[in-house]
């Protein structure tokens, strides 16, 4: 059994669930396997029927479901909702693509006959963390199910009750599994599994990446970031903007994929900019019971990731914004500026995914976009300057999936984009069309017009031979 205690009251246990072992879990990939041949021979109009259904029912008991995300996560209550709500938009916007996302394509000219198909895969797995377990799946489950697959969706263990409440609400081919490592390893090996969707951290990814590449089975990885915030020097410190940068470093408490992870600043701005830095939070950033009105950060997520955050807090450390949490009976930790720590500090060289940010003063421009691009991760990365057209150049030289303009991870993720960033570290993508595209292999019918084994390629067909 796994139970889940609030992390803001480690004391309450918010539910439990079964944890499935190797046996639960082989059941439950051959029972998806069956869903699969009558899942994937209804029609498209059925499945996003389903699709459709699954957002009306999250959306009216959004306001439950939040209160639970956030009781099991110490996210706080607003950002919640903001998930869900995503959540049930993605849906929406699924079901408004995949009809002619997943349609056949046809050429039929003097050559014959060509149609390229897009069929589902099979059972998919979809192996998702705890710090946005709802989107975060639900980007794997909407396109999955719409193209025809069937999901086995494995969340941690640190998160698995509003989607178990939700997977119930889907129906359909849905079914989840629980547990941690043990359980994704039976998810991904299985041979049953035609595809594997995993989001996480790098140890986590590479597991799954080998277990997947021995079986050949196709996977689409979303990994970590360690994004750096770049200002360059005619960069304003206005308040705005500085609201915006905090808020990108503390959301979730710091443990967001595409968080703000390393500022850098003009090194003789160094001094204002700290001073800004802390003004801003003093306005925007209250710690607290994350259901509470007027908190902006809950606690972090367990007892080991408390501990690890504390030890990221060394040389100069400036406490930011009101704290008004106890961390003795919740997983609370103050959230701190660090400045100017050496550029090998794990909390530099590596993602902290902790409310401790580090920043760095530079002199010379191409030394810090190196050290900018020398990060594993390129996960997402942002520019800040008073001249647009400057920071779209300095942006363009980023190796990053995701980069921003004067804001860190608030836009580019929008639906209307038509594509998805392709991050240095993972394979696949999320996220708009190339989103979609990941749960469907393209299969080529040919019937060539005038076809005679022996005869020569006709003009402008010279693939006619055999390869
Ligand atoms: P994690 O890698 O520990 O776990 C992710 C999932 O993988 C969980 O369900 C976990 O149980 C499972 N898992 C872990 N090891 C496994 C193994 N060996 N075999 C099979 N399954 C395994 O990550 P986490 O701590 O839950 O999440 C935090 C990480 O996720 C951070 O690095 C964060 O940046 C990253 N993340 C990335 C994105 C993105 O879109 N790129 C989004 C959110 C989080």
């Amino acid at each position: 059994m796994i139970s889940r205690e609030n992390p803001a009251r480690f004391e309450e246990i918010v539910g439990s669930v079964a944890e499935s072992s190797p046996i639960e879990v082989d059941a439950i990939v051959w029972a998806a396997d069956a869903d699969f041949r009558r899942w994937s021979a209804t029609p498209i109009e059925e499945r996003l029927g389903l699709l459709t259904a699954a957002a009306e029912a999250i959306e009216d008991a959004l306001g439950e479901l939040s209160v639970l995300l956030a009781r099991e996560t110490g996210k706080v209550l607003g950002d919640c909702r903001g998930e869900i709500g995503f959540a049930v938009r993605y849906l929406r916007w699924v079901v408004a693509q995949a009809t002619a996302a997943y349609a056949d394509e046809v050429v039929d000219d003097e050559l014959g006959l060509l149609i390229k198909q897009h069929k589902p895969y099979g059972v998919v797995a979809a192996i998702t963390p705890w710090n946005a377990p709802v989107i975060l799946s639900m980007l794997k489950i909407a396109p999955a199910l719409a193209a025809g697959n069937a999901v086995v969706v494995k969340p941690s263990p640190l998160a698995p009750l509003t989607l178990d409440r939700i997977v119930r609400l889907v129906g359909g081919p849905l079914r989840i599994v629980h547990g941690g490592p043990a359980a994704g390893a039976a998810l991904v090996g299985h041979e049953l599994v035609r595809k594997v969707a995993f989001t996480g951290g790098a140890a986590g990814g590479r597991a799954v990446a080998a277990l997947a590449g021995d079986r050949l089975t196709p996977s689409v990885l979303e990994l970590g970031g360690n994004d750096p915030a770049v200002f360059l020097d005619d960069a304003p410190f206005d308040d705005p903007a500085m609201d915006r940068l905090v808020m990108a470093t503390f959301a979730t408490s710091g443990q967001v994929c595409m968080a703000a992870k390393r500022l850098y600043v003009p090194e003789r701005r160094l001094g204002d900019f700290v001073d800004a830095y802390r003004a801003a939070a003093a306005r925007v950033l209250v710690t607290g019971d994350p259901l509470a009105d007027g908190v902006t950060m809950g606690p972090v997520i367990s007892a080991a990731a408390q501990e690890a955050a504390r030890s990221l807090r060394r040389g100069t450390v400036h406490d930011l914004g009101l704290f008004d949490a106890d961390d003795k009976t919740g997983y609370f930790v103050r959230p701190a500026l660090v400045v100017a720590p050496q550029p090998d500090d794990p909390l530099v060289a590596a993602e902290q995914f902790a409310p401790v940010v580090p920043v760095l003063g530079y002199e010379d421009e191409g030394k810090l976009l190196a050290a900018c691009n020398e990060s594993e991760l390129g996960l997402g990365a942002s520019v800040w300057s008073a001249d647009e057209e400057r920071a779209v150049a300095f942006a363009r030289r980023f190796q990053a999936g995701f980069c921003f303009v004067n804001t860190h991870n608030r836009t580019g993720m929008s639906l209307r984009a038509p594509f998805g960033g392709v991050k240095r570290s993972g394979w696949g993508r999320e996220y708009a069309a190339e989103g979609l595209a990941e749960y469907v292999q393209t299969c080529v019918i040919h019937a060539p017009a005038a076809y005679r084994p022996g005869a020569p390629p006709p003009a402008g067909g010279p693939s006619a031979y055999p390869v």
